[in-house]
Formats: C-alpha cells, sequence, structure tokens
C-alpha cells in the first residue's frame, strides 16, 4: 500500500484530496488480504474508479483501492442476446467503442460517459434515453463482510433510476466485472432529442458519433474544466408540486414517472432560482448548462459544498422541491 497516496488526478473535479493509504486492485485475490490489513489499523476501504461521482474531502482516514481490474471478452448467447463480460476497471467509452467494434451494438446512447464499468451499475448510468439495467444481464461482486464473491441478476441490483441495491450499501460490495446482454435483433434508440432527425437505418456509430458530439458542446471537458457531470437527480415530485410550478411557468419540462409522479428538469429549476454562472470561491455553476457544478481553478471540497447547499436552498425557497446530490462525498 502506498502512504498519503495523492487523489488528485483520480477525481474529475480535479479537488486536492489524498488518502491514509492506497493500493490499485487488478486481480480479485488482493482484496481479502487489503481488507485485513485495513481492519488491522481499524481503517476502512472505498473503491474509487475514475472518480467522476464523487466529491473527495481533502483526506481520506483510510484506504482506497483504485479500480484496476481489466478484461473483455464476448463469453456467450442468452435468448436473443449476446453476452460480454467486463472487468471492473476498464473504462466505459471504450467498451462502448470496443462492442461497436466487435459489431455488437446496444451501448452507442451511453458513449462518452466517465468512469469505469464497475461504476456503471453503481448509480444505472444512463443517457440519451438508455439506462445500463436496459443492457444489463449480471455482475460478480466481492462482499467485504464475508470475503464472498457473488453474483447479482438484474432484479437483485434493483436497479431505478440513478439508483441500486448497492448504492443503499455503500463500501459493503465491491464489483469485479459486468456482463452485459446485447441485443442481437438491434434497433436504434433515437427517441431523446438531438438524435430524432437521425435516419432510422442509421447505425449505431452513426449514433455513438452523433452522442459524442451533442456531449461535448454541451458539458464542459472536465480535463480542462473539473466537474462531475450532472451534480443533482431530475427530481420525482407529487402531481401537487408540478402543477404549482407549471400554473407559473406553463412551459416548465414535466415528464411521466412511475406511480403517477412527475420527473422535473433540475437543470430548469436551478436557472430559474438564479443560480446559473454563479460562483461560490472557485466553485461555480456552469454558465453553459445549470446543472454542472464545476472547478473554477483550485476551488476545495468546502467550496463545492457550500455552493451545492446554497443551490439546494435556493430551489427550495423557491419552488419547494428539494433536490438530491448525485456525486458521493467521500
Ligand atoms: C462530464 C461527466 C459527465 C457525466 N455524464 C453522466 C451521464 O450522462 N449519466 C450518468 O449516469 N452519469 C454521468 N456521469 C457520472 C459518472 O460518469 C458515472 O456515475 C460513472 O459511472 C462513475 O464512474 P467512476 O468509475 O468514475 O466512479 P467513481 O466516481 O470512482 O465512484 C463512484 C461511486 O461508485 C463506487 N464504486 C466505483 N467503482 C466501484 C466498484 N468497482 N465496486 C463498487 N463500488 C464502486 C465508489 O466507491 C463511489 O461510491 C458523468 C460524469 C462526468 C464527469
Amino acid at each position: 500500500m502506498t502512504p498519503d497516496l495523492d487523489l488528485q488526478r483520480h477525481n474529475t473535479f480535479g479537488l486536492p484530496a489524498r488518502a491514509r493509504f492506497g493500493t490499485t486492485i487488478t486481480h480479485a485475490g488482493q482484496l481479502a488480504p487489503l481488507l485485513a490489513e485495513a481492519a488491522a489499523m481499524h481503517l476502512p476501504l472505498r473503491v474509487l474508479g475514475g472518480g467522476s461521482n464523487v466529491v473527495l474531502r481533502p483526506h481520506f482516514e483510510g484506504v482506497i483501492a483504485l479500480m484496476g481490474i481489466a478484461g473483455r471478452d464476448i463469453v456467450g448467447t442468452h435468448g436473443d442476446h449476446t453476452l460480454v463480460q467486463i472487468g471492473a476497471g476498464e473504462n466505459w467509452h471504450s467498451i462502448v467503442e470496443w462492442t461497436l467494434g466487435q459489431g455488437l451494438p446496444g451501448l452507442e446512447n451511453l458513449a462518452s460517459i466517465p468512469g469505469t464499468v464497475g461504476a456503471a451499475p453503481i448509480q444505472n448510468i444512463g443517457a440519451y434515453g438508455l439506462e445500463l439495467v436496459d443492457r444489463f444481464h449480471s455482475l460478480q461482486a466481492f462482499d467485504a463482510t464475508d470475503n464472498s464473491i457473488r453474483s447479482f441478476d438484474r432484479d437483485e441490483c434493483e436497479f431505478a433510476y440513478r439508483q441500486s441495491f448497492f448504492k443503499r450499501a455503500p463500501g459493503r460490495f465491491i464489483v469485479l466485472s459486468v456482463t452485459l446482454a446485447l441485443p442481437n435483433d438491434w434497433r436504434p434508440n433515437l427517441a431523446y432529442p438531438g438524435l430524432i432527425d437521425i435516419p432510422a437505418d442509421a447505425d449505431a456509430k452513426t449514433i455513438m458519433d452523433r452522442v459524442v458530439a451533442i456531449r461535448a458542446s454541451k458539458l464542459p471537458d472536465w480535463r480542462v474544466t473539473g466537474n462531475a457531470g450532472s451534480f443533482f437527480h431530475n427530481p420525482i415530485v407529487e402531481p401537487e408540486v408540478a402543477q404549482a410550478i407549471a400554473a407559473e411557468f406553463p412551459s416548465s419540462p414535466r415528464y411521466p414517472a412511475a406511480d403517477g409522479r412527475i420527473k422535473l428538469s433540475a437543470a430548469w429549476l436551478i436557472e430559474r432560482a438564479g443560480f446559473k454562472g454563479h460562483t461560490h470561491g472557485a466553485a461555480g455553476v456552469s454558465p453553459n448548462h445549470a446543472l454542472v457544478v464545476v472547478n473554477n481553478g483550485g476551488a476545495t471540497q468546502a467550496e463545492i459544498t457550500d455552493l451545492a447547499a446554497e443551490i439546494v436552498a435556493g430551489v427550495a425557497a423557491r419552488f419547494g422541491v428539494q433536490l438530491v446530490q448525485e456525486p458521493e462525498l467521500l
């Protein structure tokens, strides 16, 4: 283990952060001894992938396991789907490109999402009308409570909008590999705004290229301006709350959600509450995209957290809607 591990280049916000100890995991066999070592020092162990969905504290008094398990294989079929098994440390976007290169479309709408394959199930990543759950078969995870390796099928993962079983038990399960099920009778998913004008007979590569281009035009590049993508979930509210907002703003975005509830646009609420472009120290709300909190250079975790609290309070006061933060404070 490396003592006092520098994590600044391991988080897309680029926040200055260090861990008491850290190491890279390249195979599952390293985990049990590492956990024993951490336990002997009474330190917690947490996994970090690409660090694209975390707000890191300046010091983590514990052990950080950087996920580096590699591997990509076509492992068989399930009904009319081809199964591919991917190591948790593989880069998500590289896998989207690789599957398309193998003649296996299905992930193109999820192109360009930063981070690792192992983290993808944690919040059931989603974009452009598709979620991981739509292409998910199963995963293997290490259970830190008894050092066993368990398989989870789709139902056991309890996927929902930016949610999974694993998100509710942070740190317990370490995802080792993910098996995806890619449809043999693939059809393009072009329902989402921005993709609607693509011809219905387009191939997956055309769709992937469009998604990559739209994302590059909308989202700040985290390599230049640190960020963690969408900072808040789109809130799902009771119909009365949505109606009250619609009475004042008839064209406010509203989408049907489960159980008669309504999904609102967090970006719209934040912009209307006056926070687009707002700054707090070196932290700010992107002037181009109200849902993206950015590090304008030298921001601290405290500045990001204080700005987020200001936004949550402002939106609650203006619209009576409670925003929920997406990246984990780690
Ligand atoms: C510019 C930008 C755009 C984004 N766009 C999207 C988007 O369109 N849709 C979307 O859903 N997300 C988006 N995100 C968020 C992020 O990319 C995803 O959540 C991604 O899956 C996080 O992967 P990661 O490897 O960086 O996870 P990390 O940030 O390293 O970790 C996130 C959480 O998962 C846990 N974790 C990581 N790996 C494992 C593992 N192997 N086993 C168990 N737990 C693990 C960590 O402990 C932490 O709690 C975006 C982020 C950025 C910066």
